[in-house]
């Protein structure tokens, strides 16, 4: 196991804790321009703010909830996942100790936690080989609060519609109107149209690795999401619930070929603290570029 691969993973580790991405700071910005002064709106998005700026100055965690630990990773042919898994392992072990991840991981029988933030699942990775010869490692650190207004959503739908587009946008803002802002919004969304139960959910979560000013290559998509965005920061609902224009920050849509006899809409909902962070890795496993 490189000592080297482990540091650069522990300091991947700390700045996603800790910093959150340009690409959120920025999104978060342009919404308070949008609240009115003196309302409660723009009071959450203020304490936002300050939230991440206090973080980054100390390198605390920005959320006591370490969330889900999730890695993606793409190799060169041949490269050792084994031993990529093992240091992956270690560096967690690494920052929960430093304090850059709260001990949040617990045996989902007994609740007792496990104090290092590793066991079944704990990290979860994601590997994928690629044809280039150096390695890319994202880190997303997915909030519980958050994943539990995720859904699946199976169509046609009485309430929300058919088999379209019309019934997958439907599904979303559904989805948005019932969570109301818990799960600390103004949330991101990512959503994966088709697949199956498993891949469905997957590919929603890998839309969140996307960069949230970015334009989808799918035009179809791309005017889905504008879409979304549009109606849910109509709806009222604002930051955290408390009313105001900052419903959502951002919706990612990817689609998967399906069977005819089953049509998924599956969407991971992402907080305020939207926490990843990539880096690619040179021959000798340290940081040479940082993605977010
Ligand atoms: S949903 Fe996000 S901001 Fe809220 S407690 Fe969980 S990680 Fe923190």
């Amino acid at each position: 196991m490189s000592d080297t691969l482990i540091a650069s993973l522990v300091e991947l580790i700390r700045r996603t804790s800790t910093i959150l991405p340009a690409d959120v700071v920025r999104a978060v910005e342009a919404a308070k321009g949008t609240e009115e002064s003196g309302t409660n709106a723009a009071y959450a998005l203020d304490v936002i703010g300050c939230n991440i700026g206090l973080a980054k100055d100390k390198s605390q965690p920005l959320c006591q909830d370490t969330g889900s630990i999730l890695f993606y990773v793409h190799t060169p042919v041949g490269y050792d996942q084994i031993a990529f898994e093992e240091a992956a392992i270690a560096a967690v072990k690494q920052a929960t100790a430093k304090g850059y991840l709260r001990q949040n991981s617990v045996d989902s029988i007994t609740g007792a936690n496990t104090g290092d933030n590793v066991g079944p699942g704990f990290p979860d990775m994601h590997f994928h080989q690629w044809r280039r010869d150096e390695v890319e490692v994202v880190l997303m650190l997915k909030g519980g609060g958050c994943e539990n207004v995720g859904a699946t959503y199976t169509l046609p739908n009485p309430k929300l519609g058919g088999r379209d587009l019309k019934g997958v946008e439907n599904a979303i803002l559904d989805c948005v109107l019932n969570a109301q802002g818990q799960g600390c919004g103004p949330g991101i969304l990512g959503v994966g149209i088709g697949g199956d139960r498993v891949s469905g959910m997957a590919c929603a979560k890998s839309q969140l690795l996307r960069a949230l000013d970015d334009t989808n290559i799918d035009p179809v998509l791309a005017e889905l999401e504008a879409t979304v965005v549009r109606k849910a920061n109509q709806s009222g609902i604002g930051p955290m619930g408390f009313g105001g224009k900052t419903t959502l920050l951002g919706c990612k849509v990817g689609k998967l070929n399906r069977v005819p006899a089953s049509y998924f809409v599956s969407i991971s909902y992402m907080c305020w603290a939207f926490r990843r962070q990539g880096v690619v890795l040179g021959a000798d496993a340290g940081i040479t570029r940082w993605l977010y």
